[in-house]
């Protein structure tokens, strides 16, 4: 059920503390944490602890955590200090558009020169 902890979940089993993760910020509804595989010099998660699948199913059922999982993505930036030169805020929706984690989450990424559009 949408909002609910799924066992076959890798992100809800970062949430539960299950898997690892270099955690950098952590708020009563959101996780913030370093991505395994960096495509940039600051490639951060953010992810509500709430299971769903996707950032517009998030939007639909919690709008207020979907606001929060933004307000995150900018004080992570702020906290990178990339702020000032740039960065991106990527919802990856679908298999299509290379979604491989069904558990919605915000890509933070900046550090480098950014191209338009995203391949
Ligand atoms: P998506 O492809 O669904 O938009 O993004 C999923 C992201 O999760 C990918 O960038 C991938 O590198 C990251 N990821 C996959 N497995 C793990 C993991 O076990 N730990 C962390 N920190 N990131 C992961």
């Amino acid at each position: 059920m949408t909002g609910q902890p799924q066992a076959d979940c890798l992100f809800c089993k970062i949430v539960a503390g299950e898997v690892p993760a270099t955690v950098v910020r952590e708020t009563e509804t959101t996780v913030a944490f370093r991505d395994i595989n960096p495509q940039a010099p600051t490639h951060v998660l953010v992810i509500p602890k709430a299971h769903h699948p996707d950032a517009a199913s998030l939007a639909a059922a919690e709008p207020r955590v979907l606001a929060d999982v933004l307000a995150e993505a900018g004080r992570v930036a702020e906290d990178e200090k990339i702020d000032r030169t740039g960065y991106r805020v990527v919802f990856n929706t679908g298999a299509g558009a290379g979604q491989t984690v069904f558990h919605a989450h915000a890509h933070v990424l900046g550090g480098r020169g950014l191209n338009w559009p995203p391949g």
